[in-house]
């Protein structure tokens, strides 16, 4: 088999800037060697995220230029309607400036004290907006997507029984709606299988509640179903999209993902007197529903996004640079959570650097090291991020300790990547020296966001 290459040429390029080692220390000093603090100037390659970051292509420029920019009506907004319901099958398409927005604006209405919600795993900022609102975010990820150096095709799953059990439990009326995170961000990017979605829908069906997508990544998902997954390999990845999306009931979603673009979100449903209340919503905090806080060039580019990422000589490109990087890794020895997903790269701190004790974040040690060896930002996803503390001050330490190579959309090549790899790979075979951190400083939520470290 011969070389995936890049699907596209490069019509526009943005130099990055290189640094020395010697500059990059005393950046990452002036950072409190936090790399969120660090100017995007100061960085060569940029994985802090894949969200937002991603490289439009042509198509999705002149979208930019034919933006319909009329408050109401726009036709840039029924191009975007006609491309989510292409995809979702769903009859109100809602947009929003970003994925949270969907989520505040569907959970605020539907959430409250006594309610929970379930998933396989929440992100973040889904979790946060169903706290916020007194309810209960409920995770029930199948037991192999907790085991990071355990492989299997579909580690994304949900626990089937467990949802029963959770119904059973607390009550199907005080669960509003179940939802799959597709692919499991916050489970490195590891995807839900046809059957699963099947098998949870069939459980909602049983207790008469919706199922909704986070749908952020659900290209990346539906061509892993292509991949792994007996029975769709001859399907196209959007008869396959379409076919998950016809088990949910809804989706909210980050077009700053899987629709190619750096701002954007929808939420979409199909329940009339629900998706009423979410436009009354959206008018008071996003704007008029068919804007909902975007401009209409926005609409155009995720509408010509949503285009291209079903195309699949870009998502054999995306999912296999990602495992490129993935086997690279591995072969040196380096642990990471295996498969590879969709998006990034996730290191095992605990494993990488076992001398190091969870209370002085292995994870934070190594992102601060592959800045300074090679420019390189990644995001610690462990005890900065998730940690808490109990009443005696004492670090409750995350379930993992992560380090995330995030990989931007269309953005880097091949010798960037290998290049990333070199520098991980070079930190590793002197992993023995590398010391832990000290937080000095840090906000009472998100912590990781603003923290200032000291090494040891
Ligand atoms: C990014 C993300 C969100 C939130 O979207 P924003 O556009 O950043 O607000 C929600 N869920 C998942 C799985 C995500 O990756």
């Amino acid at each position: 088999m011969k070389t995936i290459i890049e699907p596209f040429k490069i019509k526009s390029v943005e130099p990055i800037r290189f640094t020395t080692k010697e500059e990059r220390k005393k950046i990452l000093e002036s950072a409190g060697y936090n790399t969120f603090l660090i100017h995007a100037d100061d960085v060569l390659i940029d994985l802090l995220t894949d969200s937002g970051t991603s490289a439009m292509s042509s198509d999705q420029w002149a979208g930019i230029m034919r933006g319909d920019e009329s408050y109401a009506g726009a036709k840039s907004f029924y191009r975007f309607e006609s491309a989510v319901k292409n995809i979702t099958g769903d009859t109100f398409i809602i947009p929003t400036h970003q994925g949270r927005a969907a989520e505040k604006i569907l959970f605020s209405i539907i959430g409250g004290p006594g309610k929970y919600f379930a998933s396989n795993t929440f992100f973040d900022t889904t979790r946060a907006n169903i706290e916020f609102t007194g309810a209960e975010a409920v995770d029930l990820l199948c037991a192999v997507g907790k085991r990071p150096e355990e492989r299997a095709p579909f580690k994304g799953n949900m626990d089937v029984d467990a949802l029963e059990n959770l119904i059973g439990k607390v009550g199907k009326e005080n669960i509003p709606l179940v939802m799959l995170t597709v692919t499991n961000n916050s489970g490195g990017g590891q995807p839900v299988s046809m059957q699963n979605i099947r098998d949870v829908k069939e459980v909602c069906k049983k207790f008469q509640l919706p199922l909704y997508f986070d749908a952020c990544r659900f290209a990346e998902n539906a061509y892993f179903i292509k991949l792994r997954e007996k029975g769709y390999e001859n399907k196209s990845v959007l008869e396959i999209c379409k076919e998950m999306f016809s088990y949910a009931d809804g989706s909210t979603m980050s077009a700053k993902k899987d629709a190619l673009v750096n701002i954007g979100g929808w939420l979409s449903l199909n329940d009339e007197e629900l998706a009423m209340k979410c436009r009354n919503l959206l008018i008071v905090t996003e704007g008029f529903p068919t804007y909902g806080g975007l401009a209409g060039r926005d609409l155009e580019a995720i509408a010509q996004g949503l285009e291209e990422v079903v195309d699949e000589h870009y998502l054999q490109y995306r999912i296999r640079s990602t495992e490129y990087l993935g086997e690279k890794l591995i072969n040196a020895g380096v642990p990471i959570i295996e498969p590879p997903g969709g998006h990034a790269i996730y290191i095992d701190a605990k494993r990488f650097l076992p001398h190091v004790p969870v209370n002085e974040y292995p994870g934070q040690s190594i992102v601060c090291e592959l800045y300074v060896e090679g420019g390189l930002r990644t995001c610690e996803i462990g005890s900065v991020m998730f940690g808490k503390y109990d009443k005696d001050g004492k670090l409750i330490p995350a379930m993992m300790e992560l380090v995330r190579l995030a990989i931007p959309r269309r953005v880097y090549t091949q010798s960037h990547i290998d290049y990333v790899a070199e520098v991980v790979i070079e930190v590793f075979n002197r992993r023995e020296k590398l010391k832990g951190v000290e937080i000095i400083y840090e906000a009472p939520m998100l912590r990781h966001f603003t923290a200032k470290f000291k090494p040891h």
